[in-house]
């Protein structure tokens, strides 16, 4: 078969079943282009997309700034490892780090190495800086939480379909519930070995929980208080998507729209993956001080393609995007008048039960059982009306479009969204 060839969308589905894993149960469409908000199937059929790649494209899809910065630079530099020095990297070490305000960066690939980069950096700070004896370090995680697939990362989550017959597991992890500041003061007063607080800004694979006023803040202070590292994942909530530069930077009131300053919550580990790179590319990063990042020296940790000139090239580019395009401020007004728009539909609505989330990223939460299909019956529906959603846990419904939405076309997606909720209404 020639690469060539033009596929029907059941052909393609028809070869991902027969010789791929099947390790995702994708919805029944097959996109062939991308382009902003939208996205094409292989019959030409046109849609919103309402998850971004689970919000890695934020900047819209094959944003011509990024895709510059890549081809420009796949054509002179592709890869040297770190064996050798480049002169990329230091230029997206450089920005990043003024950007999100911190001494330095450690580059790798997908946000699941970033976070076990980060447990690596913050156990060995715990043993070197804290005073903890070598073996005994323990990271608090929460319930629910989503940090990536890696053995390690799988250890801490209490999805059992993640989970079960992957074992033996990484020790060295202490779950507590999540939004839940008694249980974090508990587990700190009564555990000398913590080292790290590993937490997500919202639970966006748990089904978009937002946690209360004030939690991420306090739970800082109360980290600081027992010498914890407060190690935020923004993975999924960080680069404007929650209507902020990072969701810690919370409803910080500076006036400067593209502040690299103080945020709400200044995570001591700041890890980043997804929209890093609009998309085009797999970059992640672990940002951190000196005092916690100076503990990696040469040997200790590494990565064959982090930070490889394409990788820094397109990063840059795409964080150049975020401020040029003033996503966090669009995500910000656009997020409001969804959740208002949705909550007046809601409010006369059996299938619906409410909407939560923060700037663009968001869920409703569909009035039937955890194990019912009414959810991703919904999201066929939708698919069939032009816009791309999956379900998340139970009967959730994220929505999620790229961040360079404009009004009209968000007042458009409202309509078919509640137009095909209607249709569920009996
Ligand atoms: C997606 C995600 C990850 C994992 O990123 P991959 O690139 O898929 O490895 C980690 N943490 C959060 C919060 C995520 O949403």
């Amino acid at each position: 078969m020639s690469v060539l060839e033009r596929l029907t969308s059941e052909d393609a589905i028809a070869l991902e079943d027969k010789f791929g894993a099947h390790n995702y149960h994708p919805l029944p469409v097959v996109l062939h282009k991308g382009e902003g908000v939208f996205l094409w199937d292989v019959e030409g059929k046109k849609y919103y997309d309402f998850l971004s790649a689970y919000s890695a494209v934020n900047q819209g899809h094959c944003h011509p700034k990024i895709v510059g910065a890549l081809t420009r630079q796949a054509q002179v530099l592709t890869l040297t490892s770190r064996a050798f020095y480049n002169d990329v990297l230091g230029k997206f070490e450089k920005y990043a780090t003024e950007t999100f305000g911190y001494d330095k960066l450690l580059p790798m690939n997908t946000g699941a190495e970033a976070v076990e980069t980060a447990i690596k950096i913050c156990r060995k700070w715990a043993y070197e800086k804290k005073g903890i004896d070598e073996n005994e370090a323990e990271i608090v995680v929460c319930n629910n939480n989503f940090h990536g697939r890696t053995t390690t990362i799988i250890s801490f989550s209490n999805d059992p379909i993640a989970r079960k017959n992957f074992g033996p597991y990484t020790s060295g992890f202490i779950k507590i519930e999540y939004d839940n500041l008694q249980a974090l003061q508990d587990v700190l007063e009564n555990n000398a070995n913590v080292a790290g607080f590993l937490v997500e800004p919202i639970q966006g694979e748990a089904g978009v929980f937002v946690p209360s006023e004030g939690y991420l803040k306090t739970a800082k202070a109360l980290c600081e208080k027992h010498n914890v590292l407060f190690i935020a994942d923004e993975v999924q909530t960080g680069i404007a998507r929650t209507g902020r530069l990072l969701a810690t930077c919370g409803n910080c009131s500076c006036s400067d729209k593209h502040c690299s300053g103080t945020p709400e919550v200044k995570a001591d580990i700041l890890i980043l993956g997804k929209a890093l790179s609009g998309g085009v590319f797999p970059v992640s990063a672990v940002l951190a001080n000196d005092s916690i990042m100076g503990v990696i020296r040469p040997g200790n940790h590494g990565s064959t393609f982090g930070g490889n000139p394409i990788a820094c090239a397109v990063a840059i580019a795409a964080l150049e995007v975020v401020k040029e395009e003033d996503l966090a401020e669009n995500a910000d007004t656009l997020g409001n008048v969804f959740r208002k728009e949705l909550q007046r539909y809601i409010a006369t609505s059996h299938i619906v039960k409410g909407v939560r989330g923060k700037g663009l990223l968001n869920a409703i939460l569909i009035n039937d059982t955890e194990d019912s299909s009414t959810a991703w019956d919904i999201c066929l529906a939708l698919k069939e009306n032009g816009l791309l959603a999956k379900p998340t846990h139970g009967n959730i419904i994220r929505f999620a479009p790229p961040l360079v939405m404009d009004k009209e076309q968000l007042m458009d997606c409202v309509q078919i969204i509640t137009k095909t909720l209607k249709a569920f209404e009996k």
